[in-house]
This record gives structure tokens, sequence and C-alpha cells, in this order.
């Protein structure tokens, strides 16, 4: 993409889609194109801080820029993109050209940020994908699509730059191939799997579909068998789970302050009640307050059976390799013999999979949790950033 720095002055443009469509491409082309043009000095492009330090790497490595040209933008603050700017402009003059690379990854918080530049006319490139493994708009996306579509319609200039791809699924015994506009999230199956995908020609059988319930953000590889492709429409479908959190959440609207086991009884016969719970807290739909956690273990050791357990959770939720977030976390319980929800979560609430490990340490029968009760929180519009946002 060359970007006519006078005629895009106050816009914003997106590059967005489906994984695999090119994104990428574009973004590294703009770059190309940048650092041949008179703007080599003023032009800005930042990674995601919740990228994988891989995927950082990646990107520097294919961007041609060097490592200390490539920026990171603070998903949890991204104000202090400004600072980065400031440093910047110190020693290269005025900065007129930003671009953001995996917006998804961002949170509301990175809209005003948008907004600002916009108003302040620089030129501002985000790419990212537009929906999330759900189907649903991911992070910010939604309302940036939103910001750029009425920018185009007023100006006439083509803002948004949507990438398809193939759908990649195995149908009828060969590659669907139908246009895709859907990411979707596969998990390796251990026995029932019914879903197969092309990956460069080669067929990988036996998959099945994420649940809806799963986490928002999981790096391919990250945990066991986990694989994203993508997917039409039909391929797509509904994902399981999907209406589980539907009837939780109605459920729990028309029953203020709902006792978590009493939810988890009445519906873990639909499916994995736990999980779900862990998901709507994580996004912010429930709120889940009070709450003893206890351990279940009695004194002594693990045996080898309930070892190997933990060991599994650790793989699937810790936040990195190295951590050992699963361990801490139940060896704090465990050694406490009890402690308050509030008490957990001051200590090890940053975690990215907290309350997965939780899910999981109560399904495997490491803990129970008493007298937590559940609300659905409310949300607000955010004036600044435009978007409903839970009311904390
Ligand atoms: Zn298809």
């Amino acid at each position: 993409m060359i970007i006519e720095l006078e005629a895009l002055r106050g816009e914003l443009i997106l590059i967005t889609g489906v994984m695999n469509s090119g994104k990428t491409q574009e973004v590294i082309n703009t770059i190309d194109c940048l650092m041949h043009s008179p703007h080599r000095r003023a032009f800005m492009a930042f990674t995601n801080s919740r990228n994988t330090r891989d995927g950082i790497k990646r990107f520097v490595s294919s961007s041609g820029l060097r490592s200390d040209e490539v920026f990171v933008a603070n998903a949890e603050n991204p104000i202090e993109i400004y600072e980065k700017i400031r440093e910047k402009e110190v020693v290269d003059g005025m900065q007129n050209i930003f671009i953001f690379d995996e917006g998804n990854l961002h949170t509301y918080k990175f809209v005003p940020v948008v907004k600002d530049l916009m108003k302040n006319g620089k030129v501002v490139v985000v790419a990212g994908l537009n929906l999330d493994f759900r189907g649903e708009f991911f992070g910010p996306m939604g309302k940036l699509e939103e910001i750029a579509r009425s920018r185009e319609a007023i100006t006439g200039k083509k803002l948004v730059d949507m990438h398809h791809s193939y759908c990649c699924i195995l149908r009828d015994e060969k590659q669907c191939g139908k246009k895709a506009s859907y990411t979707f999230r596969l998990i390796k199956a251990e026995n029932d799997g019914n879903l197969g995908y092309f990956h460069e020609g080669v067929l990988f059988n036996s998959y099945i579909k994420a649940p809806y319930h799963h986490p928002t953000i999981l790096v391919e590889g990250s945990v066991g068998g986990i694989k994203y492709t993508t997917a039409c429409s039909e391929c797509f479908g509904e994902l399981p789970g999907k209406s589980l959190v539907a009837d939780l959440l109605s459920y729990t609207m028309d029953h203020e302050n709902s006792k978590y086991n009493d939810l988890v009884d009445r519906f873990s016969k639909q499916g994995d009640i736990c999980d779900a719970l862990a998901y709507t807290i994580e996004e912010k739909r429930l709120d889940m307050f009070d709450g003893i956690y206890r351990s279940r273990i009695k004194s002594g050791g693990l045996n080898d059976k309930e070892s190997r357990k933990l060991v599994e959770i650790s793989k699937a939720r810790d936040s990195s390799r190295e951590s050992h977030d699963t361990f801490d976390i139940y060896h704090e319980i465990k050694s406490r013999r009890s402690i308050s929800r509030e008490g957990l979560k001051y200590k090890f609430g940053k975690i990215m999979g907290f309350e997965r490990i939780l899910a999981d340490l109560i399904k495997a029968r490491f803990l129970m949790l008493d007298d937590a009760m559940l609300k659905t929180t409310r949300y607000v519009k955010d004036p600044v950033s435009d978007m409903y946002i839970p009311l904390d």
C-alpha cells in the first residue's frame, strides 16, 4: 500500500479479515514502501504486548526493520504509545504515520488513542483479525471498522481493506474452497474427531470445534492440539457450548446472586459448566464475589494419577512454558487448607489463565469452591471509546 500522506491525513486505514489472507504481507509491503519514501523517519510500526515473543521476533525479521525500529504497544495501557512517539520525535522529528499490527489484541482503551491521532492529522493504519474464533468482533476491531466505514462514507476514499481467504475444511472428501470469513479454532480429538482441514494441500484429520467458552486469546501450539484454519459460514456453523453460555447468562440475569455450586448442579448436564463460568468471569459478563476455595486433598503427597492430572492442567493452562502457575495456585490453597477468593485473586488474579486453572482444579476434585455468588455485570457506554464497557 502506498500511503499518500497529505491525502490521508486524519484517516484510519484498516487491514483486516481472516487469518492467512495476506494482511501481514500488506503491512510488510506498506513498511517496505515507507522505508523507500520521504517519510523514512516519520513513521512508526507497532506490534502488540499481548503478542507472543515469537510473534514479535517474526514481525521484526519479516518487516526489514531493525528490532529497535519496531515498537511494542502495551495493550493494558496504550497511553504509553504517546511516550514512545515523543521519544522518537526527539530524535527524528515529527511522526506522521502510525502502523499498528495485531490491533485485535488491544482493548477498548486503544480506540481513543486512534481517534486522538486521527484528530491530530496523523495517518493511522491498524491491521488485525476482525473476528475472534467465536465469529464475534475481536477486541476493538468492530468499533474501528465502524469509524473507518463512516469516514469512507464521508470522503469516498477506500479505507477498509477487507481480506478473505479460502475455506480449508474437508467436505465431501475434498477441500471446501468457498470464500472464508471465519478464523476457526480446532482441537485435536482423542477419539471421535469428525473434522478435517487442509494445510497447504495436506489433509489433517480427527479434529473437533473448540467450544464457544474457550479463552479468547490462545496462541497456536501454546496448548496441545490447538490449530487455526479458515472456514466459510456453512463449515463454521454453530460452536458447541454457545447455547450453554446463553442459557447461563439468561438464568443469572433472572436470578440475581446465584450460587456457584447451584449453577454447576443446574447446568452440568448441558456441558462443561465450570469452563463456561470461567469464560463469563474472564470476559466480565458475570461477576463472581465472596467464595472460599478449600483443598480436597488430604495431607500427604499426591498419588501418581493425581500428579499426572496436575501436570496435564499445568500444560494446558499455564501462561507460558516457563511458568508454574497451576502448581503455585494449588500449593497455596493446599498449604492454607482454605483461602478466600478475594485473597487468592489478590495474589494470582493477574495470571492470564487464572479462572481456567481454578475451574480445572475444581473439575479434577483437587478443590472445592464454597459460598461463591455470581451476578450479571452491568455495562456502561464509555464516552471516550464509545464502546460498552463493564462497570467495575
Ligand atoms: Zn466451507
